[in-house]
């Protein structure tokens, strides 16, 4: 595990302590610690321990308890609290785990003492008469060395060197290293730049590149607002209007100027839509209602459950705030305010607040035009009996369904035949229409090479391993203006590999700025496989749990040409490529569905 894995979950910095036993790292923490508090830094300790140690004493209600069978043991008293636990693991324990039980609001850092062996970042110690070899020399990840006076360290050693017995200096390189530290961001996608070197590109990087190719639209169109769901603003949506256009009452009441008066005249009443031509004076009422513009002199307005009215006077019960009730002109939006940028998407609520404005006619990019065909001898159409051998076509109706959702025009071009020249004059055809050209199935290696020779023919096209699952296999490149993805042929997959690669990309080229899928964190709640080294996308159903939290489960069986998995499932559950094991009760990253489709 990875350092930036081991210590994805922490907010606070983590610093081990490692050196072979007999060196003294129970000792120097002993000293530190005082010195670490002195300075007003508080500091968690987590040890290494030999798997069968003891906290407890025998007699003790806690150990008789424990023994008894109590699986978790928490005793607590105004001034302290212990948790025992039998978690048995294979091998060392699991630090992350650990860590994840430290209550991280309460302390500046935590220090680890023992777990030598794993990735995170380290301050060495050493004494020449314990006589082991340096941990430095093959762990990247030491910080810097502590050590005895008779140590001679090899001359090509750059690490920060400090005195084991000078616990001021080692204080104030915790200090320093404190300062220094960041926290891991997390990147559930794995790595996105190319700086890093890898055999398959990361789901990240896969984006990185595509976008990296995409140029937005230019094109712009005025449209109805009722056409205008699902598009993208081209331009900033400025208010030409106050919103609310005049001060005006939030209440059903009386429009008073405020002040010493308790008794006031009613000189005249005020509807929605209408105005009150004088000016209130002192002494004097208005009877107002909501929404009714503010009569001249009126700043307040009590509401009409409070006032009695008699022989046209009006007597208020209770407190007057100056002001209250009212909304004053522009509250909301300004005159000359950007109430939309341009880039937005325009859904119900955008569509209401354009109206609001008088902005019945927005500019919008024009839609993107997308080309979509199957591959393969076996693929049928649905509206035709299915034939022997072969398969209904699933996949262009949910790209035409993923598309439609995206405001995108689509270009249906069917099932092309297992053969170059019609694949030839198919890529041909589409690329002259199109905006994007997308193709499903036949990309993968052992299949036949129709797409692969004939993009070879047309454009320019790089065959990429992702490294996830599903949807490993994903071609992409241009012909002519046009660009193309080869998705991959499992349902699942090409509906996957749309989510993660093409919808960045339409949207995009649509003109929206800066779209990622959402990912939030849920509590799995069964165990989960991955393998480390890719992506996973498993279909999920996330629910609120009893105490409100997301909890997500799959959907069962995970094959990528399940498509009932994705009606079932209401978002996809990402497994990170570190992580080959969930277990119920991990924090697991989710994309839900409602970003995706
Ligand atoms: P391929 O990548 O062409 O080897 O296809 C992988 C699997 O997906 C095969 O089992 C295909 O039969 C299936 N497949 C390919 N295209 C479609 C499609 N349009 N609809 C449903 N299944 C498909
Ligand atoms: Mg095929």
């Amino acid at each position: 595990m990875s350092a930036d894995t081991l210590l994805s979950d922490c907010r606070v910095p983590v610093l081990g302590i490692c050196a072979y036993s007999g060196t003294g790292k129970t000792t120097l923490l002993l000293k530190l610690l005082p010195e670490l508090n002195r300075r007003g830094l508080k500091v968690a300790v987590v040890k290494h321990a030999h798997h069968n140690f003891e906290v407890d004493k025998p007699g003790k209600d806690s150990f008789e308890l424990r023994k008894a069978g109590a699986d978790q043991m928490l005793i607590g008293s105004s001034n302290r609290r212990a948790l025992m636990m039998e978690r048995p693991v294979e091998g060392d324990p699991d630090l992350k785990e650990l860590l994840a039980m430290i209550d991280q609001s309460r302390i500046d850092m935590i220090l680890v003492e023992g777990f030598k062996k794993l990735a995170l970042p380290k301050l060495e110690l050493h004494r020449a008469e314990v006589g082991k070899p340096f941990v430095f020399t093959h762990d990247p990840l030491i910080q810097a060395i502590a050590c005895d006076e008779a140590t001679r360290l090899p001359s090509d050693c750059t690490l920060p060197q400090l005195s084991i017995n000078d616990v001021d200096g080692i204080a104030d390189f915790i200090q320093r290293f404190i300062a220094q530290w960041t926290p891991v961001t997390p990147a559930p996608l794995g790595p996105s730049c190319d700086s890093v070197e890898r055999k398959q590109l990361s789901v990240n990087q896969g984006v990185a590149r595509i976008l990296s190719k995409v140029t937005p639209l230019s094109e712009t169109e005025s449209l109805p607002l009722t056409q205008a769901l699902g598009r993208v603003l081209a331009q900033d949506a400025i208010s030409p209007i106050n919103v609310p256009q005049h001060t005006n009452s939030a209440m059903d009441g009386y429009a008073i100027a405020h002040g010493d008066a308790d008794e006031f005249k009613v000189v005249g009443e005020v509807f929605a839509g209408h105005a009150y031509d004088g000016t209130v004076a002192a002494g004097e009422a208005v009877k107002i209602m909501t929404g009714a513009p503010l009569p001249a002199g009126a700043d307040t307005v009590i509401m009409r459950e409070l006032a009695t009215e008699q022989d046209g006077r009006v007597r208020f019960e209770g407190a007057i705030e100056p002001g209250q009730n009212v909304r004053q002109a522009g509250e909301d939006i300004r005159t000359g305010a950007t109430a939309l940028t341009q880039g937005a998407r325009i859904s119900a609520a955008e569509m209401g607040l354009l109206a609001s404005l008088g902005l019945a006619q927005p500019t919008v990019w024009r839609r993107p035009k997308v080309a979509i065909f199957s591959t393969g001898d076996e693929v049928c159409a649905p509206e035709a009996p299915l034939k022997q051998n072969c398969i209904f076509d699933a996949n262009r109706f949910s790209l035409h369904g993923m598309l439609a959702q995206l405001g995108c025009e689509v270009i249906d071009l069917g099932i092309i035949e297992d053969n170059e020249d019609a694949m030839v004059t198919a890529l041909e055809q589409a690329s002259s229409q199109a905006d994007v050209v997308i193709s499903s199935g036949g990309v993968s290696v052992g299949d036949a090479d129709f797409i692969k020779d004939a993009l070879a023919r047309l454009g320019t096209i790089d065959f990429w391993k992702i490294a996830m699952r599903p949807g490993r296999p994903l071609a992409f490149g241009t012909i002519g203006n046009a660009l193309f993805f080869g998705l991959p042929g499992n349902p699942v997959a090409v509906m996957i590999s749309f989510m993660q690669f093409v919808q960045p990309a339409l949207r995009k080229l649509a003109g929206e700025s800066h779209w990622a899928p959402r990912l939030v964190k849920a509590v799995a709640t069964e165990p989960m496989r991955s393998r480390t080294g890719r992506t996973e996308f498993s279909r999920g159903i996330a629910t609120l749990g009893a105490a409100g939290q997301l909890e997500v489960r799959t959907t069962g069986s995970q094959g990528s040409g399940i498509l009932s998995s994705m009606v079932q499932a209401n978002c996809l559950i990402v497994i990170e490529e570190a992580i080959d094991l969930v277990r119920p009760g991990d924090a697991v990253w989710v994309q839900p569905f409602a970003d995706l489709m």
